[in-house]
């Protein structure tokens, strides 16, 4: 440990700025409005897509207040960084079953719909009681196809974001705050 001043750690550069109390209050409203829509005695179960979404799930649960479990799943899509092509592959199955859950999905932007219409197809054929989506992000102007957001933390305009789980080729996932690009640079 040394003892210099912490280096700047609370916002970046892009004209997208979602800070960490943005973000913390957000979640929060999602994990109240969760636990209010899911007081049956059903079990409940939250699937996080990995690896963009970790934070998001860890920050999520803590704010679930009613008994649940967790899986996680890792889904790769063929194409550009930042283009997906709407092929997409299983890399991590999940470890448990659906039958008789109530599923949540809980990914960190749904950009094209590509990936969430083929994880809810996957998910529907695994039987669970129902499924339904938590988005820490979305962005509606890049939709290819329409897919249901039931809990969404921030509507953004067309952006590169990273920080808050969100990477640059695996950089930046530990930043606290989401950010934008500047002129298609990270800062
Ligand atoms: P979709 O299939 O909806 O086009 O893309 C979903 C996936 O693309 C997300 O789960 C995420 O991994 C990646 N993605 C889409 N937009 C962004 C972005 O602005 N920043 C980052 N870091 N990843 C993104």
């Amino acid at each position: 440990m040394s003892d210099a001043a912490p280096t700047v750690f609370t916002s970046g550069p892009g004209p997208i700025q979602l800070d960490a109390e943005a973000i913390a209050a957000r979640v929060r409203a999602l994990g109240a409005a969760i636990a209010r829509d899911h007081v049956d005695a059903a079990p409940l179960h939250l699937i996080c897509v990995l690896n963009g979404a970790f934070l998001f799930m860890a920050d999520l649960v803590r704010a679930i207040d009613r008994p649940l479990t967790v899986d996680f799943i890792s889904v790769s899509s063929y194409g550009s960084r930042t283009e997906s092509s709407g092929e997409v592959r299983l890399v991590k199955d999940l470890d448990q079953s659906l039958k008789g859950k109530h599923v949540i999905l809980v990914e960190d932007i749904v950009d094209t719909g590509l990936t969430m219409r083929y994880l809810l197809g996957y998910l529907e054929g695994r039987g669970p009681l129902s499924v339904k989506v938590a988005a820490l992000l979305s962005k509606p102007a890049r939709r290819l196809v329409e897919v249901p957001v039931d809990y969404l933390g921030f509507e953004i305009e067309d952006a590169f974001v990273y920080g808050y789980g969100l990477d640059v080729d695996h950089r930046y996932r530990n930043l606290p705050f989401v950010t934008s690009m500047v002129g298609g640079e990270e800062g």
